[in-house]
């Protein structure tokens, strides 16, 4: 299996991750929306680790999104194999689930978004990018469920439903596919790709700098990196240790990911570190590694 375009961690997760890291998510439905993505992400890894084991030959493409129509649409991944394109809508529901005219209700007989509509609607909409590309290939679509604690009561019987104990059967199939990967399909790979739009960012929780827990986040273990000995950080929690360079500047790439439109300047990143560093180290550091714009009292960097 080649992998084309690998699972990265979206934007709006690493936003949120952050967000929760600075003890911001304060309310239920924004918590319980946070851990939502993770859980999905989280999901969609454990797919990616079982098709990527398949000794076949395919390309595999992940997170794709495209506006068709003024529609955006976002498909979890796409496999493509000498004359198929699957798509696949990648699902980790985990405990009982209740499937009642056409409605999906969780344990506590609430509902949620029907992932089949939402599986026919990525579907619906890709098929009219697709006249564009290549029409020689199949296509097929399906939902995976890869969440082993996953159950729904009164299923469908549905065959774009694969559910986790249909899984490895599933794969099985797949991987007994003729096929050959030649230059026709990574046209189509490179063209899909290269079709891609960057994802909205939509349903982030409004935050400001004002609020945030300011500090440099440990890598391993998400408390805050806090007395600094020599030119190391180390964690009070776990005693990893950074070189202070690299944590700041890791910090500076977070700052930006949060506040593209805020300037960084020298104090506003001496403050967001909030470590034991003197306002000269962080000067070191940015006039370093960014590039200095302005002069005197309105000084600020950007990428070299
Ligand atoms: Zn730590």
């Amino acid at each position: 299996m080649d992998i084309v375009k690998p699972l990265v961690v979206s934007e709006k997760l690493s936003i949120l991750r952050s967000l929760y890291k600075r003890s911001v998510l304060t309310q239920q439905d924004q918590l319980y929306y946070y851990q939502n993505l993770e859980k999905g992400f989280e999901g969609e890894r454990r797919f990616d680790q079982l098709i990527r084991k398949l000794p076949m030959d395919g390309l595999l493409l992940s997170d794709l999104n495209y506006e068709t129509n003024h529609s955006n649409v976002q498909i979890d991944k796409i496999l493509i194999t000498q004359d198929t394109i699957d798509l696949f809508e990648i699902k980790n529901l985990e405990g009982d689930y209740y499937y009642e005219e056409e409605r999906w209700l969780s344990s506590t007989k609430t509902e949620i978004t029907n992932p089949l509509h939402q599986l026919r609607r990525g579907e619906s909409l890709f098929k009219r990018i697709i006249p564009h590309i290549d029409t020689s290939f199949r296509f097929n679509a399906h939902l995976i469920f890869v969440n082993p604690e996953f159950h729904l009561y009164h299923s469908p019987h549905e065959p774009q439903i694969i559910y986790p104990t249909q899984l490895n059967r599933y794969l099985n199939t797949l991987q007994m596919r003729h096929s050959k990967i030649n230059n026709k399909q990574r046209k189509l790979a490179n063209r899909l790709r290269s079709l891609c739009i960057k994802a909205p960012l939509k349903n982030v929780p409004e935050y400001s700098y004002e609020k945030l827990k300011k500090g440099i986040i440990c890598p391993v273990c998400d408390s805050f990196l806090h007395s600094l000995v020599g030119r190391k950080l180390e964690c009070s929690h776990c005693e990893h240790k950074e070189d202070v360079t690299s944590a700041v500047m890791r910090n500076v790439e977070e700052f930006k990911l949060l506040f593209p439109n805020l300037k960084i300047t020298t104090g506003v990143i001496h403050e967001w570190c909030n470590i034991d560093a003197s306002r000269k180290t962080i000067l070191r550091i940015l006039s370093k590694h960014y590039n200095r714009v302005g002069n005197s009292n309105g000084t600020y960097y950007v990428h070299h």
